[in-house]
């Protein structure tokens, strides 16, 4: 992504850098995808049904690794303002001091891109761009058609190693086949784990409806919940509106056609978001956690007094929450890094806290410090940021 210059944007990882891992994803593909049709499956004797089928998922991962690399991933437009009918409270006035515009709902600066992107994911470095709103669809697509791809290309492999293991006694065999087998098998098994890994926790964020940074700041309210510091029911992810409809909003149309390489992206404008029955319309999410407020004192307490709209199905949808987050709640939590005071020296408060797998929200690429939530302090910018809201 060509990235606007924007002043005090830290650049991680630099372009040279980012650049570099462009072409070291390109290496690992033609590595993986060309090197065993040359040198091991010539061996194999393989029907041309097979070829095809492997050349064209191959094509499929290149397709989808430019589109999520080259696309935009949803830069929030800069005269986005909150509409002042519809917010509740401060909570839902966010405003970015690095892009000196107001945040719509979900978006987020990234530190690397200098922009603020529309429903951000995370900053991906093997894509050398942001995942948002615009190329969440095609980043999944690439991770599912890599995982294809190269389950495909490690199966044949298998399959010449197993013949190999037999023919090594009594016949000579190709070094030059045999190193490279060991190598492209090596790389596409270590491929497997990860995209595996990686594959299934972007689906199951999908499914519940949260992006990465989404669920990690979930993870953190329900720390707050166990630790009585916040109400189950200000817990509540309002972003959630069930597996078809959060399967839509990431890959707009059908679930059939979230597959097609050229799918669209979402749906909707990317800067507002249906909420689901248990939200209150009109307020930010995360609400202000105790941290924050501390840090913030001039932020209102209000959200903390919200009641939920009292509904049959209320109890049903906690359920469904708190088993998608058992899926945490599963590991123990002593090792949970929360510094009661606050942390020393950190410049956000943001900082003080890490999920079990040591993440902070910083490591997804968000410029934590260059977010104001509410009017800010009671102050010149907050008499403007109030005036530039009302329309004044
Ligand atoms: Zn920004
Ligand atoms: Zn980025």
């Amino acid at each position: 992504m060509t990235s606007p210059s924007v002043p005090g944007a830290q650049r991680w990882p630099s372009p040279t850098l980012g650049h570099f891992f462009l072409f070291l994803v390109s290496c690992l593909i033609f590595f993986v995808g060309y090197i065993p049709q040359l040198y091991v499956f010539p061996s194999l004797d393989l029907p041309r049904s097979t070829y095809l089928r492997l050349n064209i998922s191959i094509l499929l991962v290149w397709l989808t690794f430019i589109l999520a690399a080259a696309s935009d991933p949803g830069t929030a437009p800069k005269d986005w303002k909150p509409n002042p009918k519809e917010v509740e409270d401060e909570t839902a006035v966010r405003y970015c001091m690095k892009c000196e515009a107001f945040k719509p709902p979900r978006a987020h600066h990234c530190r690397t891109c200098g922009v603020c992107v529309m429903r951000m994911d995370h900053h991906c470095p093997w894509i050398n761009n942001c995942v948002g709103y615009r190329n969440h669809a095609h980043f999944i697509r690439f991770l599912l058609y890599t995982l294809s791809a190269t389950i495909q290309v490690f199966v044949l492999l298998f399959r010449r190693g197993w013949e190999l293991w037999y023919e090594f006694y009594y016949s000579d065999v190709d070094a030059t086949e045999l190193v490279l087998l060991m190598l492209t098998m090596l790389t596409a098994l270590v491929l497997i784990i990860c995209l595996a890994i990686l594959g299934i926790y972007q689906l199951w964020c999908v499914s519940e409806g949260t992006t990465t940074i989404e669920s990690w700041s979930l993870e953190r309210l329900q720390s707050h919940v166990r630790r009585g510091r916040l109400r189950e029911e200000d817990a509540i992810f309002p972003y959630d509106l069930g597996f078809i409809e959060n399967l839509r909003d990431i890959f707009g149309g059908g679930v059939v056609g979230a597959w097609w390489v050229f799918g669209r992206n979402g749906r909707g404008t990317g800067t507002r978001w249906e909420v689901n029955e248990f939200a209150v319309p009109g307020r930010g999410w995360p609400p202000p956690d105790p941290d924050i407020v501390r840090a913030n004192p001039h932020l209102s307490p209000k959200p903390w007094t919200h009641g939920v709209p009292p509904t049959e199905d209320l109890d049903a949808f906690r359920e469904r929450q708190r088993e998608s987050q058992n899926f945490y709640s599963d590991y123990p939590h002593e090792d949970e890094s929360w510094d009661e005071e606050g942390s020393e020296g950190s410049r956000d408060p943001g900082d003080g806290w890490v999920n079990d797998e040591g993440e902070t929200l910083e490591d997804y690429g968000i410029d934590v410090g260059s977010e104001i939530v509410g009017f800010g302090a009671k102050d010149e910018r907050g008499v403007e940021l109030r005036k530039r809201v009302n329309g004044i």
